[in-house]
Parts: structure tokens; C-alpha cells; sequence
């Protein structure tokens, strides 16, 4: 069995597994000022699976392109599918609305297991260094969260990124309630199993027990543990996953310029550092935009 890893920039990866292509997240029509990843949605051709790990539009935008494209079942939050099933682009027959505990089969030897998850606190105080300790913002209410939400898509949306951030944002934006439910997915083969989380947050007592052979680990933001934003840094929020899961590898996503000036490239050194001190053993994988990576076989 040949499995390959494609990263397309933010968390979205295309898995090819022997001849079933699997999408994780769907965004790789990006801003023009973002780096290219190498293909655009008009050059997908095959995809059986798109997999959405939650419903903004870095992650979700693009799926229905490819469904539309291809003919693939696109997996997702109940509000994922539904903003999908509203835009009437993709048929119902081409949508699974899944909110963890289902397994599901995309050929007789290969599953998925979704599980539910948690985004990074993006109403929380942030540093723009993955090493630099952030702390505070505990404990604040549901509406306080979705308050502070709602000024910063303001402000993006009207124009304070610049327009060409604004431009895109009018066109890609499903407008999603919050961030629509986070999962994580455990893709299970034969040869081992994948675990893929599209942005930094977990429930500890779902991390426990997966122990997947590749981790592949949104790096960006301030980390969610439990609904509570990490007191620390996003490095140590990494160490802390990957302490919890003990992959043989790991990879990190979410951590390019994906959409400046709103983003920078994320400085991998620190984690690396804190990967190093806290589960030697565990290999750092980078990988370049459309890389082909053999995970296994
Ligand atoms: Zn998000």
C-alpha cells in the first residue's frame, strides 16, 4: 500500500492512498499575495473524500469546487454541511454531516474515526512568537468570546488588512456561527494511522488515547486546552499534544503565510526546541508545499 501526503498550504493535504484521494480541508485558492501551493482547485481532477475539520473559510473554502469537480463525498460539521447543502452547489448524496463517534469507511481497509475537537482561542490575547509565553483570558463568557469574534472579522472584513484581504474574504466567507464545531480525524490503514487536527486546540481526554503514527498539528494561534486558552506558548501547547499522543512523527500545519499581511511565517524553531526537550524520539517533519511525502509503504 503507497500512501502519500501532499500539503497544500494552511492545514489542507491532499492523501493519496494507493488510488483513493482523500482531501483534508479544501482551501488552496488563497489571496494573491500568499505564496502559491502549487495547483488551484480548477486543477483537481480526483478526489473520492474532502474531510473538513471546521467550517471557516481557510479551511472550508474551496470544497464545494471540488465536490462540484470530482464527485467527492465531503465529510463535515452539521453546520459545515449545512452552509455547504445552502449554497446549492453540492448534492445532498455528497454530503456526511458527522460530529464525532463516526467511523467512516472509505474503502474496505481504510477509516476514518472523527472526534470531536476544539479551535485556537482567536478571542484571546496572542503573541506573535511560538516560544513567547501568553497568559490570562480565562474564564470568559461565551458572548465575551463572540463580541471580541465579531470585532475582529469587522475590522479584517472592512478593509483594516487591506483591500485585497477584504476582496477575498467577501468571496470565499461562508459566515459560519463561530467556527462551526472543530473535529479531529484518525485515518486508519493497513500501514498506520494518520491523526489530523486543522487548528491548535484539544480535549485532553480525547488526546489520550488515540496514539497515531503521524501527527499532523495546526501551529498557529493561541492553543485550546479543554475551552480554555493555554497559559504558555504555542510551542509548549504543541510539546503538550504531542506528549499526549506519542506519534512516531509529526508534522505541523496552519503555520505558513497563508494570508498576509493579516499573517507572517511562523517560526518553527521554538517548537522544535520544545519538541526536542519533551518528547525526543519524535520526528519533526517538514514539509514543502506539494511534496509528495511517502507516509508509508
Ligand atoms: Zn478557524
Amino acid at each position: 500500500m503507497r500512501i502519500t501526503l501532499d500539503w497544500l498550504g494552511v492545514a489542507t493535504y491532499r492523501l493519496m492512498i494507493d488510488d483513493i484521494v482523500i482531501f483534508l480541508d479544501a482551501y488552496v485558492d488563497r489571496v494573491p499575495a500568499a505564496p502559491p501551493v502549487g495547483i488551484t482547485t480548477a486543477d483537481i481532477a480526483r478526489a473520492d473524500y474532502v474531510l473538513i475539520g471546521h467550517s471557516h473559510f481557510d479551511h472550508l473554502w474551496g470544497a464545494e469546487r471540488i465536490a462540484l469537480r470530482t464527485g467527492a463525498t465531503v465529510v463535515g460539521s452539521y453546520e459545515t454541511v449545512r452552509l455547504l447543502h445552502d449554497s446549492d452547489l453540492v448534492p445532498e448524496a455528497q454530503l456526511i454531516a458527522v460530529g464525532g463517534g463516526e467511523p467512516v469507511e472509505v474503502s474496505p481497509n481504510v477509516r476514518v474515526r472523527v472526534f470531536p475537537s476544539l479551535h485556537s482561542c482567536i478571542w484571546a490575547k496572542m503573541t506573535g512568537a511560538p516560544g513567547e509565553a501568553c497568559l490570562g483570558d480565562l474564564g470568559l463568557s461565551c458572548q465575551t468570546r463572540r463580541r471580541r469574534e465579531s470585532r475582529l472579522m469587522e475590522a479584517v472584513q472592512g478593509g483594516e488588512m487591506g483591500k485585497e484581504v477584504a476582496a477575498h474574504l467577501k468571496e470565499s466567507d461562508r459566515h459560519p456561527r463561530s467556527d462551526g464545531g472543530a473535529l479531529a480525524y484518525l485515518i486508519e490503514t493497513p500501514e498506520g494511522s494518520i491523526l489530523w487536527k486543522d487548528t491548535s486546540g484539544h480535549w485532553s481526554g480525547i488526546m489520550h488515547d488515540l496514539h497515531p503514527d503521524l501527527a499532523l498539528l495546526a501551529a498557529a494561534g493561541r492553543g485550546n486546552i479543554n475551552g480554555e486558552p493555554v497559559q504558555g506558548s504555542l510551542a509548549g501547547f504543541i510539546a503538550r499534544e504531542v506528549e499526549m499522543l506519542r506519534p512516531c512523527k509529526v508534522a505541523l500545519c496552519h503555520h505558513d503565510n497563508w494570508m498576509p499581511p493579516l499573517t507572517t511565517v511562523t517560526d518553527v524553531e521554538p517548537i522544535r526546541h520544545e519538541l526536542g526537550r519533551r518528547a525526543p524520539g519524535v520526528e519533526l517533519i517538514e514539509m514543502p508545499y506539494l511534496g509528495g511525502y511517502r507516509v508509508f509503504g
